[in-house]
């Protein structure tokens, strides 16, 4: 039995998973897939691989819901092709849903005991749905997901993902995996047991049915798609559920490659996540504010009306978001992205101050010493997550190439991160990974920054406007 799409043998946590009996009553399910013109070949990929993979007794039904597509061939071909399948049911939109309504729409016509949503474009690894089924039976309030594997969008090559993860969010309320900390991986007593995780996914969640629905479904105000994950996640951790993730159960994804050009998504998001911000996170929301500027001036122009979700709030009884951060995401609220440092940044020797000259790419950009003035470009944050953030390019990090300091993507890598800086109380800003000094020097007719050897010479002197007093060691 080969575990792993790389043939690497099936031992360890895959052979526990494969030694798990499971009760022959187990939940049914739905799995609801909505689409909004899926490639052909995706889409029945992954009805493919549910109906191949699930064990008959345990699947209700497969609800595709078409969301407006336009491309032909899910039009006609696709109803006749679907029709000639057992258990699957094909619903059309007339209006363009988003995949949180349209979601929506597949759940009220489902009648298994679990929903589970599922993307478009997934293939479901054998065994996949049982460990989803058996902890929801046992544990009706409990909102659950696989582990999602990577299916490159290029090659389609499966990867399985090594380590365990969980779903973690920022400030900015945007989501990303990290590996599971210790504090979690005590609590769990076997490589198997669930792994609490405050927030899911979108592509694959599985719920009761009944829970779905008498705690909220997803807020219906949000529209198009991103971060209703959060909202059902938040909502669920807050209103007396638990939020995991199944390590036995594996679904691939395929992730998107570029996030859609289309200006009307990007607004979408912003403010569904405005909706958490006013319904969930309390006087939270200040920190995301700070965060994501667009969504301040949005959420100040628009006043979104929240109340109904407020009031769901009240019925069911929910906790607050200090609650959360006190017993599901104690990290979030460690100052990560707080300044110790901020402001100016002037080198003592040269008499100028650090300037950021933003280039057509990130490759021509670069950082270079001007006389000082109070422009954006010359405003930087030095964080306890030891990067120097541009204020004006709040994304972008010191970094280092060829000895020398330029501005790339800030990467959140922990380890051997060139971007990582000790601010030392004699000025001096020593670069974590070469322990060298950054220094002012000129190069042809400018001054640029450079790593060199420390010397403590003025060049290597720095001095921030403003420190925040939380610089410690
Ligand atoms: N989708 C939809 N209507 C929309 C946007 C997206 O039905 O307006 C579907 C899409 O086809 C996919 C799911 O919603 O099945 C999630 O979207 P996507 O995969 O683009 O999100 P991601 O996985 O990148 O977060
Ligand atoms: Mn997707």
């Amino acid at each position: 039995m080969k575990c792993s799409a790389s043939g690497s043998r099936c031992a360890g946590t895959c052979l526990r998973c494969l030694q798990q009996k499971y009760d022959s009553s187990l939940p049914t399910a739905s799995v609801i897939i909505c689409f909004h013109d899926e490639a052909w070949s995706t889409l029945l990929r992954t009805v493919h691989s549910i109906m191949d993979t699930a064990p008959k007794a345990s699947l209700k039904d497969i609800i595709l819901v078409d969301d407006l597509s336009q491309q032909g061939p899910l039009k006609s071909a696709l109803s006749e092709y679907i029709s000639k399948l057992d258990g699957v049911k094909l619903i059309r939109s007339n209006k363009r849903l988003g995949v949180i309504r349209g979601r929506m729409l597949g759940a009220a016509r489902a009648t298994g005991d679990v929903l589970i949503f599922m993307d478009s474009h997934c293939e479901c690894q054998k065994g996949w749905l049982e460990p989803l089924l058996a902890r929801l039976s046992s544990n009706r309030n409990s909102v659950v997901s696989p582990i999602i594997d990577v299916i490159d969008w290029k090659t389609f090559q499966y990867y399985h993902s090594v380590g365990l993860h969980r779903g973690v969010f920022d400030w900015k309320l945007d989501f990303h995996w990290e590996p599971v900390p210790e504090h979690e991986e005590k609590v769990r007593q076997s490589p198997i047991s669930p792994i609490r995780s405050p927030v899911v996914a979108g592509a694959v969640v599985a719920m009761d049915r009944h829970y779905f629905q008498n705690t909220g479904a997803y807020d219906s105000d949000m529209t198009m798609w991103g971060a209703e994950n959060l909202e059902l996640s938040i909502r669920t951790w807050l209103c007396g559920g638990s939020v995991e993730i199944i390590p036995c159960s594996r679904v691939g994804h395929v992730y998107r490659h570029h996030v859609p050009a289309a200006f009307a998504y990007e607004e979408a998001i912003v403010r569904n996540k405005i909706r958490i911000a006013e319904t969930w996170l309390g006087p939270f929301k200040e920190n995301f504010y700070k965060h994501d500027t667009v969504a301040f001036l949005i959420s100040k122009a628009e006043k979104p009306d929240c109340s109904e979700r407020l009031q769901l709030q009240k019925r069911l009884g929910c906790r607050n978001f200090q609650w959360f951060v006190s017993n599901v995401y104690p990290e979030l609220s460690q100052p990560g992205d707080t300044p110790r440092f901020s402001g100016k940044l002037y080198n003592t020797g040269v008499g100028f101050c650090a300037d950021y000259r933003p280039g057509k790419a990130t490759a021509e950009s670069s950082i270079k010493l001007s006389p000082c003035s109070d422009s954006l470009t010359q405003h930087f944050e030095y964080n306890s997550m030891k990067e120097i953030r541009l204020g004006s390019a709040p994304l972008f990090c010191f970094d280092v190439r060829h000895g020398k300091v330029i501005p790339q993507n800030c990467t959140k890598e922990t380890d051997n991160s060139h971007q990582h800086w000790d601010v030392q109380e004699n000025g001096m800003i020593v670069h974590v990974l070469s322990s060298k000094c950054m220094e002012a020097a000129k190069s042809e007719d400018e001054m640029d920054l450079f790593l060199s050897v420390c010397n403590k010479n003025a060049n290597q002197v720095w001095q921030f406007e403003h420190s925040h007093g939380l610089h410690q060691r």
